[in-house]
């Protein structure tokens, strides 16, 4: 898709800090960090959300996120936890129309958001 942006990191036409990448996946540093390691983990292909995607590309990209999450863990000894969520159409806050997972390491004491859901 030429105006997307992740596409173009895809294609390295935009910039990135890449942690890991495959023929299927990149997993890089989000520009915008919740906490420090904030991880987006992209298909390749471009697909908008998770409503778009086939039983293969499904299997290609969730078998890696484990695999992701654990090095960004190990990279760290003070990462304890770890968010992992992902946005579906702006009505649930996607801004960037190329499905991607945020791996959000989470820190003691740290101030990121609170995803646990009946807090309100
Ligand atoms: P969403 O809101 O769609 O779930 O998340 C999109 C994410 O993409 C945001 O956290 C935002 O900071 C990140 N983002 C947007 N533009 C860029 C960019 O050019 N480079 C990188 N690395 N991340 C980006």
């Amino acid at each position: 898709m030429d105006d997307c942006i992740f596409c173009k990191i895809i294609n390295n036409e935009i910039p990135s800090t890449t942690i890991y990448e495959d023929d299927d996946i990149k997993a890089f540093f989000d520009i915008s960090q919740v906490t420090p390691g904030h991880t987006l983990v992209v298909p390749k292909k471009h697909v908008q959300n998770i409503f778009e995607y086939d039983e293969e590309l499904a299997q290609k990209v969730f078998k890696k996120i484990p695999m992701i999450a654990r090095a960004i863990k190990e990279s760290n000894p003070d990462i304890i936890g770890m968010n992992i969520c992902q946005n579906n159409g702006e009505i649930a806050y996607q801004s960037v129309m190329h499905s991607h997972f945020h791996l959000v390491p989470r820190y003691s004491k740290d101030d990121a958001f609170s995803m646990h859901w009946g807090d309100n």
